[in-house]
Formats: structure tokens, sequence, C-alpha cells
């Protein structure tokens, strides 16, 4: 089915044109999206945007939340990761997309930057956080001190960390677990030295291991919440609906 172009348009979306689709791993493909509408685009690499994609079930658009992988105003374009997870109307879209296609989206929102004045830095997740990692961590400086502890399925989904720095990255390989069942990094985490100092820690992925491993941090660790952004970016147990307004 090929996605249309919505009927109507919610307040301040964007519609742009798929201009590659490029296999980065055997699980992501990264769609690099271009033309005029992307001209003046407030986005920042690591920013997130809501995606509206086609639900094939439903016959309506879904939202969906998505990271800035990387954005040139100059050109203009805009890169998105995709994990190609399973069924899931995202992960079909970005399996089948072509070139030519439209996607709609609203944003980039978020705040969050590395903060140029702490001691050390620590990024962890699993590969529905790599794009935003990615993206943190070309902001650091080369002098940064910083840790990254990444999970994915295995060595073939590892990919280049490019950055000034020279963080010390860990990946993580669940194997033959499904995304969700593995407790590599909630492992990893348990069992990391967090060097002196004052510094920040940055998690993201399936929500239920963001959510032990926070606990870990704050109650076991005394980690300063305020030093901490943990986030769930979605989780096995939950079926998704339909967007209202969708
Ligand atoms: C702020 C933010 C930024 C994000 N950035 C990215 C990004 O850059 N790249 C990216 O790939 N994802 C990213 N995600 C995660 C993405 O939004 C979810 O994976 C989303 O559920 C995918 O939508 P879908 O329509 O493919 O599947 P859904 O319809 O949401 O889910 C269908 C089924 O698939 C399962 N599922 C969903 N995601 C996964 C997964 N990764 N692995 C295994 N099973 C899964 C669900 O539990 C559900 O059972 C981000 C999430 C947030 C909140």
């Amino acid at each position: 089915m090929r996605p249309q172009a919505p009927a109507r348009s919610r307040a301040a979306s964007t519609v742009a044109t798929v201009a590659s689709v490029r296999q980065v791993t055997p699980r992501m493909t990264q769609v690099r999206l271009a033309g005029e509408s992307l001209v003046g685009l407030a986005a920042v690499p690591g920013q997130t945007l809501k995606i509206y994609v086609p639900d094939l079930i439903s016959g309506r658009l879904v939202s969906r939340d998505y990271t800035v992988r990387d954005y040139d105003p100059a050109a203009p374009r805009l890169d998105i990761d995709f994990v190609l997870h399973g069924p899931g109307p995202a992960a079909i879209w970005a399996r089948r997309v072509r070139p030519g296609e439209p996607l709609e989206f609203v944003g980039s929102s978020g705040r969050y930057r590395p903060d140029p004045h702490v001691d050390w830095h620590l990024f962890a997740g699993d590969e529905t956080a790599l794009p935003a990692i990615q993206a943190y961590a070309a902001m650091l400086p080369a002098d940064a001190c910083a840790q990254l502890y990444l999970e994915v399925a295995d060595a073939a989904e590892q990919q280049p960390i490019p950055t000034a720095a020279h963080p010390s990255v860990c990946w993580l390989h669940r194997g033959d677990r499904e995304p969700g069942a593995s407790t590599v990094l909630e492992d990893a985490l348990r069992a990391v030295r967090l060097p002196p100092g004052q510094g920040r820690i940055w998690i993201a992925g399936h929500t239920p291991t963001v959510r032990r491993i926070r606990a870990h941090l704050i109650t076991e660790r005394g980690i300063d919440r305020r030093a901490l952004y943990a986030r769930g970016f979605w989780d096995r147990s939950i079926a998704r609906s339909v967007a209202p307004g969708g």
C-alpha cells in the first residue's frame, strides 16, 4: 500500500519527501527526508519528531515518536533511523517506503543536551536509543569523559559513534533473546563503576528495563534525580492503538 498524503493537516506539521532509504544494519534503516518544507525547521539532532504513518489494519494514520538522527538545514535534509522490529505501523512503513513518498511529522521537540560543565557522562540504551546517543555523542567536546552502554541484537547491529571525544563504548549483545526480554543492559549498569565528580546519566529504551535501571541508580546508588534522564521509548507488553485524530 502506498501511503497517501494526509487529507487534513495538523497544527505546525511538516510534510517532507523521502529522498533515500539506506539499510544501515540488518535491523536498522535510515530514511532521509528532503524538500523545501524542511527549510527553516528548528530541528536539532537528538530531538524528537512525532511522525504519522499508515496503520494497515485500521487504514488510519497513527503517530509515533522518532529521533532526529541528523539535520542539515543548508541541504536541507533530515535523517531518521528506524529499528525494523516487526509488525508495528512505523516499522512496516520504514521497511516498505521508497524515495518520492511523503512523510508528515510534527516537531522537533526536546531540550536535552549533554551538559558541557560536568566531569563525566554516561549514555545507555537499546537500539531505539542509539540514534539519540549517536547525536549526543557527536556534541561532546574532545576532552569529555564518557561511557556508552548499548544493547543490540548482535555484532552486526553495532554502528560507528562519530564524536570528537574518546568514549568507552560497551556493546551488549542480547543474542537470541527478544528485544525487551534481556537483562544485559540492566546487568551492565548494575555493575558499572561511576567516575568521581559530577556526572550526568541518560538512559532510554524498553520502558520496564529503563524503570528498573532508574530505580537502581536512585535507590541503591544514591544518584541525584536531577543528574539522571531516563525515558521509556517502547514497551513490549503494550499493543498500540490508533492515535486520536489520526
Ligand atoms: C522520544 C522517543 C524517541 C524515539 N526514537 C526512536 C528512533 O529514533 N528509532 C526507533 O527505531 N525508535 C525510536 N523510538 C521508539 C519507537 O517510537 C517505538 O519503537 C514505536 O513503538 C515503534 O512504532 P511501531 O508503529 O513500529 O510499533 P508499535 O505499533 O508501537 O508496536 C507494535 C508492537 O511492536 C513492539 N515494539 C515496538 N517497538 C519495538 C522495538 N524497538 N523492538 C521490539 N518490539 C517493539 C510493541 O511492544 C508492540 O507490541 C523512540 C521513542 C521515543 C518515545
